[in-house]
């Protein structure tokens, strides 16, 4: 299958994680009429599991769920899209990334091989360098994840720079990766050579590509 290119213009949903907003955690019953895929599969699969925690990156939440509960609440009260195919491309850009701290971008979701996964991509700092890392998550146990592996790419202005990882668990929180910094890891240094106009302006303009397959 050929990639598919989503260039999302996400700038305006950057959640700055020092100011956290609170998350509604407000589902309604239309909520649950909506139809999507692999329902039944996933929840026989998970019912001797225990409950996931929500694994949205931007704000606090404290829901928890079987699988398709958990799609249902990121669709519906986070807003996250979800992305159908195993190839992906993503643009993450911010117009002032000098004064960017921690950041998280809006989560994506991957629907690939009846399963499901999230695409994160964060900024933080090591020590005092700002860094930028993205990394992909299974919606499952971590004995499954290990079924899959990943790639990430991310390059402009004749650089790149490649990933290759196993998608964690979300059983892992999404920081407790990017602190284990399994993932791409991208210096700001970095991701301003990569950022496709940077001659311009100081804009970032990171395009992520990748792509999720199944170990044979
Ligand atoms: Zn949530």
């Amino acid at each position: 299958m050929e990639p598919r290119i989503t260039d999302l213009q996400i700038q305006s949903r950057v959640h700055e994680l020092l100011d956290l907003p609170v998350c509604t955690n407000q589902m309604s019953t239309a909520i649950y009429q909506c139809p999507i895929g692999h329902t039944k599969e996933v929840n026989n699969e998970n019912s001797k599991t225990k409950p996931y925690n929500c694994p949205h990156s931007g704000s606090k939440c404290s829901v928890t769920g079987d699988i398709p509960w958990l799609l249902l609440h990121l669709r519906n009260d986070h807003n996250v899209d979800m992305h159908d195919g195993r190839s992906f491309s993503h643009r993450y850009v911010h117009h002032n990334p000098k004064h960017l701290h921690h950041a998280t971008w809006m989560l994506t979701l991957l629907d690939c091989f009846g399963r499901q996964f999230c695409l994160y991509f964060e900024a933080f700092h090591l020590r005092r360098t700002p860094m930028y890392i993205a990394f992909v998550q299974f919606i499952g146990d971590e004995e499954e994840a290990m079924n899959f592996s990943y790639s990430l790419e991310v390059g402009g202005n004749g650089r790149k720079l490649k990933w290759q990882g196993v998608p964690r668990s979300i059983r892992d929180s999404h920081k407790t990766v990017r602190d284990s910094q399994d993932g791409l890891i991208i210096t700001r240094k970095l991701a301003m050579f990569f950022s496709t106009d940077n001659t311009s302006n100081k804009e970032l303009k990171l395009k992520v590509s990748g792509r999720v397959w199944r170990e044979q």
